[in-house]
């Protein structure tokens, strides 16, 4: 197969090569007839007639060639000039007695087809073939070729990555060894007269190592991998796509027992219907990954794997049995998970003894394993920056921040004013977290600008990671978001644009409660919102009437307005350290955790009593 297509590439270039060669020896067949005749101007040549030293002339549509008498030495070339209407030409050569004629044969109808029609195409061909060419290596895919010679595409021998490299996923290895097995050993599945799924799909929020794992499963199972992703298949030829379908899975084929991975398969395995505008490629591709899909022996080892984030969008003909039956949920990491992810990609830098990757993991959640490798990554460099040998701890929460928040921004001047504002808005969420009771602790406040347009902000940690959130704990979660614009509202009462975030997420919050979770008497347990897209921004639809949502508007309006009253009354019962905190954050731009409660529970000690007191108690205690 391979050679095949390597003799027929020869044969092509010995095309051209030929070709080349004619044109060639064209030109130099030109340019020696030029050498054996010379141009003249018609004046010259009546000259020539009455000095007698023409021998012939032969008379053409519009040229008149002279042939010179022989014996006139230096030059024998044959003249020609263009014919001038002169009526006295033929008296002329008469008076001379030089033989005159037509021309014999004018030109032979196949040297002049040759010449007109022949000719022209083989340059522009060439010409075409030299410039495509070009193009062609640029971009790394056969424009002139039309899906022939795409097999370096998708041809991937060894991955080199193994389950090991792939933390946290137990539950997508583990079903995934089966396929690893059934590779190694088909014979075992087969004797019994067990069918394996032919592909599985990869599915997860993007980063969580789905491109990973497939590598992983190839390298487990050592066999080859042919990787080609989905967008790679829709071209810019019509029919390229199918094409390439076809010689993906004959390739895959000959190469069995192996694997073939196609990455981000929703860019052709979109649901075709409802679909009006239409896109025939991307139909046609489908199409034939059906046809192929359905047309291969499993039992002769090859195994499909796809990765996508949007599982909702596949048409169900992918998803129906003999297809991609089986599903490999790659989800977020946990904890757990996270330490592990960090725990790989900590093996390939040199890292202090003394660093706990446990607690970046705990002050990571929602992260995925490529974030995980970044943070790594960044600490790296920040100890490069540092010019440490080894990475500590303080380059890894540095780290985290950076992913989360951006880098820090220190040329942003801030005046006074508002160095006053972002720090008492700050403070306000801390505060409110700190004295309620089903909060995260604070883990640090700070009001050093960063590159992502925060300027300034208050990370909690849980102290543990959550599954489930209680209707209390949004609550409070939202009282947290709305504490910054109350602390601006009680300290110079007024209100900035600083709270736009803090009003967004607050609401969306307050939202989903109404709508998703029932937790609003109003609805009680109707539902009224959808998740779509859920690995990805999992942006909510409404499945409900234009009444219902102007409702929904209301409730959620109404948490709200309760939200914000709560978190207003908590910074004025708490005025005295509202102040105290803001000023001692203004003075030192970042506060760690343990020093912010220290003041919040001194200022509770000095007071003798608090009705606080318990949600106090709680606070100190998790930071
Ligand atoms: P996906 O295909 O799910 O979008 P990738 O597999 O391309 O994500 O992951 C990107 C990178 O993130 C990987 O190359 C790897 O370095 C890192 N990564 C992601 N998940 C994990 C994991 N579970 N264990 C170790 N590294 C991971
Ligand atoms: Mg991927
Ligand atoms: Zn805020």
């Amino acid at each position: 197969m391979f050679n095949n297509k390597f003799d027929s590439n020869k044969f092509k270039y010995g095309i051209y090569y030929a070709i080349a060669v004619a044109v060639i020896v064209f030109i130099l067949n030109d340019y020696v007839t030029n050498l054996k005749s010379e141009h003249i101007k018609y004046s010259d040549f009546v000259s020539y007639i009455n000095q007698n030293k023409i021998q012939e002339v032969q008379i053409s549509k519009d040229r008149l060639v002279a042939i010179p008498k022989s014996n006139e030495g230096e030059s024998n070339k044959v003249l020609y000039t263009e014919r001038v209407d002169d009526p006295d030409l033929i008296k002329k050569l008469d008076t001379a007695k030089i033989k005159y004629g037509g021309v014999p044969q004018e030109d032979s109808p196949i040297r002049s087809f040759f010449i007109n029609w022949v000719l022209p195409l083989i340059i522009f061909t060439f010409l075409g073939r030299v410039l495509f060419g070009r193009i062609d290596k640029k971009m790394g895919s056969g424009v002139m070729s039309f899906g022939k010679n795409t097999a370096k595409i998708y041809a991937e021998n060894e991955t080199g990555v193994t389950f090991a490299d792939v933390a946290g996923q137990e539950e997508a290895k583990e079903s995934l060894v089966e396929i690893v097995d059934f590779l190694h050993n088909p014979k075992r599945y087969t004797d019994i007269g067990a069918k394996l799924p032919k592909g599985a799909l990869l599915v997860g929020p993007p980063g969580t190592g789905k491109t990973l794992l497939a590598k992983a499963v190839a390298g487990e199972a050592g066999v080859a991998f042919f990787s080609i992703s989905g967008s790679a298949f829709v071209e810019m030829f019509v029919g390229m796509g199918a094409s390439r379908v076809r010689d993906l899975f004959k390739q895959a084929q000959e190469k069995a027992p192996c694997i073939v991975f196609i990455d981000e398969i929703d860019a052709i395995g979109k649901s075709r219907e409802g679909n009006i505008s239409g896109n025939d490629e991307r139909e046609q591709t489908l199409n034939q990954l059906l046809a192929e899909m359905d047309g291969f022996d499993s039992s002769k080892g090859v195994v499909i794997l796809a990765a996508t984030n949007r599982p909702e969008v596949l048409d169900k003909a992918l998803l129906r049995p003999g297809r991609f039956d089986r599903r490999v949920i790659v989800d977020r990491p946990d904890l757990k998970g996270r330490e592990e992810i960090l725990k790989v990609h900590a093996k390939g830098v040199k890292i202090s003894q003394e660093a706990d990757l446990n607690a970046i993991a705990k002050g990571t959640p929602g992260a995925v394993g490529a974030d995980l490798a970044n943070i790594i990554n960044e600490a790296a460099l920040r100890a490069v920056k540092n010019s440490r040998k080894e990475v500590v701890q303080e380059d890894l929460e540095d780290a985290v921040e950076v992913i989360i928040a951006g880098k820090e921004k220190k040329d942003r001047i801030l005046s006074d004013k508002e160095k006053r504002a972002v720090a008492f808005h700050e403070v306000g969420h801390a505060l409110v977290a700190a004295l309620l009771e089903n909060t995260d602790p604070v883990h640090k406040i700070t009001i050093v600008p960063r590159t992502m347009g925060a300027l300034g902000y208050t990370m909690q940690l849980p102290s543990e990671e959550k599954y489930l959130i209680t209707k209390e704990e949004m609550m409070e979660q939202i009282c947290v978001m709305l504490g910054g614009r109350a602390a601006e509202e009680i300290e110079f009462n007024t209100m900035s644009t600083g709270a736009a975030n803090d009003i967004e997420r607050a609401t969306q919050t307050a939202r989903s409660m109404v709508s998703m979770y029932g937790m609003s008497e109003r609805f009680d347990m109707m539902g009224l919102e959808s998740i779509q897209n859920r690995y990805l921004d999992g942006r909510p639809v409404q499945n409900c009437s234009a009444e219902t949502a102007a409702i929904i508007d209301e409730e959620t309006l109404k948490i709200i307005k309760e939200a914000h009253e709560k978190s207003k009354k908590i910074l004025k019962d708490n005025r005295y350290l509202l102040t105290k905190i803001s000023e001692r954050l203004l003075e030192k731009e970042t506060l760690m955790g343990d020093e912010f409660i220290h003041m919040v529970k001194s200022n509770d000690e000095s007071k003798g009593q608090n009705k606080e007191d318990e949600s106090l108690d709680t606070g100190s205690h998790n930071g």
